[in-house]
């Protein structure tokens, strides 16, 4: 894969590693440290790229680390799931798998350590006191505790872990500086009572470590030369350092943030995703209307189209919402020039050639792409009966249609140009059959006179053509921006978010399609065969994004 464009923290590392600089001479080496409390989203996909990108660019390393210190919430399904769509993105940790709970013991003897140095102490404010005692710009924070001897804290420290105490009851801060401008340096809580059991430590642990105190540890113990993280971990900054300045470690990790991903008619926290999956409102994380990287590659996008995204928007110091639309003109450049051709009638309607003969066929060799003959070519059948879309013929024409009308020539793609000659109703005035006579001097659809034909239309051959399920998808929210104003995002939901034709002829060749593969379905957009529910004896296909591109730029 190429490496990313213009990026600010490229520049910053340039100087790092130049001659003079902290890391001059050692290996760039990032992590990407997800929660394993949900699946990953495309706004995870930036950070991925950014970690993994950069590792890349520079020849270095990155890790892959489960960032479970929160016990709550963890799953061993997310990290599965996480793995997998990182080497689906086509990343490669190697042997550098971590878990943020197997430094739980070195976290707590650091601790201990800050505790010595006259840098910890036991707190027991209550957490409502400590809100109320964290003062104002111009008064600095307070607490009781604070200049309680070391031998104390140290023993209540050991009691702590010991469950002792209840969940609350106490806490470890950081002796750093109540009057800072900074509220995050006003004696942050650095350990937390909670009697939970924990997807990895069991009941091992009852007090754990905030993630302020925890990811600078974790990222000195692994080397991490650069921990790139998120805009809101800014005035988080001054703490990471003071960590890992006060703290007996040789490793001094540089935190550098940049902007978070939002994109517009979506939501992208796991909890809101997560309340979709567990209510119903999707089929699922994979629900291909889910922004999850899962729901994406189910849906027909590829790890190309969304790495061309991520590069496209860039990486700066400002949080900016994009355009979905922009997601999709990437997935659209991408499969125009690599998906192949084929023919799908989503709203068929019957069309019979009257004037050629019954019990024939004839085959045409067509190309699966315009632009690359290395695609190979296809094999397609014509006879007297096809099936066409229904809104390709109108008995009376409105101005400017240009497709089947009785006395109006199109051409068959790839095949004859035919002359329509009029329809059959049903007893309610719906049209149920079209009629319309071939020309057998235009095989492959030229007009040997030269005579002009408008109108060129998709159509599958009725004898040999497969039923399929194909099901269309729209935003999942009908606004813009679900997560503002004083609604529930539940209340912009999208009805018409998912529309499944039951009723669809394909192309023959269609019926070889493995899961994931993508199509164009000529005149209709870009699918992709269902990974979920489609086989051979029922076919499913998922509109990725449809031809026309919306998107401006
Ligand atoms: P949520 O708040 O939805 O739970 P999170 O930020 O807590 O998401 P993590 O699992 O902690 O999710 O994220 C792992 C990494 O991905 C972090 O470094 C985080 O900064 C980054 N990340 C998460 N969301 C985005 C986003 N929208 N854009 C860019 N990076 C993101
Ligand atoms: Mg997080």
């Amino acid at each position: 894969m190429e490496v990313m464009s213009s990026n600010f923290i490229h520049g910053f590392i340039d100087e790092d590693i130049a001659e003079g600089g902290t890391y001059y001479g050692k290996k760039v080496h990032t992590r990407f440290p997800p929660e394993p409390n949900g699946y990953l989203h495309i706004g995870h996909a930036k950070a991925v790229f950014v970690d993994f990108g950069t590792a890349e660019k520079y020849g270095g390393m990155c890790n892959l680390r489960m960032d479970d210190t929160n016990p709550t919430k963890e799953d061993v399904e997310y990290v599965d799931a996480i793995k997998e769509d990182i080497k689906w993105l086509g990343f490669d940790w190697g042997d550098r798998f971590y878990y943020a709970s197997d430094y739980f013991e070195k976290m707590y003897d650091y601790a201990v350590e800050l505790i010595k140095k006259g840098l910890a102490y036991v707190c027991e404010l209550s957490g409502e006191q400590m809100r109320e005692y964290r003062g104002d710009l111009s008064t600095p924070a307070k607490s009781p505790y604070r200049d309680r001897p070391i031998e104390e804290s140290l023993d209540l420290f050991r009691r702590m872990r010991e469950g002792e105490f209840e969940d609350g009851k106490m806490t470890l801060r950081a002796k750093v500086d109540l009057a800072s401008g900074n509220f995050n340096m006003r004696d942050p809580v650095i350990y937390r009572i909670n009697h939970m059991h924990h997807h990895r430590t069991g009941d091992k642990w009852c007090i754990y470590p905030m993630y302020d105190f925890a990811h600078p540890i974790e990222d000195a113990l692994e080397g991490i030369t650069h921990s790139l993280c998120t805009l809101e971990f800014e005035t988080h900054r001054p703490l990471y350092d003071w960590v890992v300045d006060n703290i007996s470690i040789d490793a001094k990790p540089r935190q550098i943030e940049f902007a978070r991903l939002g994109i517009n008619n979506t939501v992208m926290s796991k909890r809101k995703l997560r309340a979709l999956v567990e209510e119903g409102y999707v089929a699922g994380w994979d629900d291909p209307r889910m922004p999850t990287l899962c729901g994406l590659r189910r849906r027909g996008y590829t790890p190309k189209s969304i790495r061309s995204f991520t590069d496209q928007i860039g990486v700066s110091k400002v949080n900016s919402i994009v355009e979905y639309g922009f997601l999709e003109h990437c997935l659209r450049d991408d499969l125009n020039e690599n998906a192949a051709r084929a023919m799908a009638v989503l709203d068929p309607i019957k069309l019979v050639i009257t004037n050629y003969p019954e019990g024939k066929s004839e085959s045409f060799e067509v190309e699966n792409h315009p632009n690359h003959p290395e695609m190979g070519t296809r094999t397609v059948t014509f006879s007297r009966e096809l099936y066409i879309e229904s809104t390709d013929f109108m008995e009376k024409p409105i101005k400017k249609y240009q497709r089947l009308y009785p006395g109006n020539e199109v051409r068959i793609k790839s095949a004859y140009i035919v002359k329509c000659t009029g329809c059959k109703k049903d007893d309610d005035g719906n049209v149920v059959e079209v009629y319309a006579e071939y020309d057998p001097e235009t095989r492959g659809g030229n007009t040997p006179d030269g005579r002009k034909v408008r109108g060129t239309i998709h159509w599958v051959n009725a004898e040999d053509c497969a039923d399929a399920e194909i099901r269309l998808y729209d935003n999942l929210f009908t606004v813009p921006d679900p997560d503002s104003g004083d609604k529930n995002f539940l209340d912009y939901l999208n009805p018409e978010s998912l529309v499944v034709l039951k009723n669809c002829k394909i192309e023959k060749s269609l019926r070889d399609a493995k899961p994931e593969d993508r199509f164009q379905f000529m005149r209709q957009g870009y699918f992709c065969a269902d990974s979920r529910d489609s086989s051979p004896e029922h076919l499913v296909f998922n509109r990725a994004v449809s031809l026309k591109d919306s998107f401006k730029k």
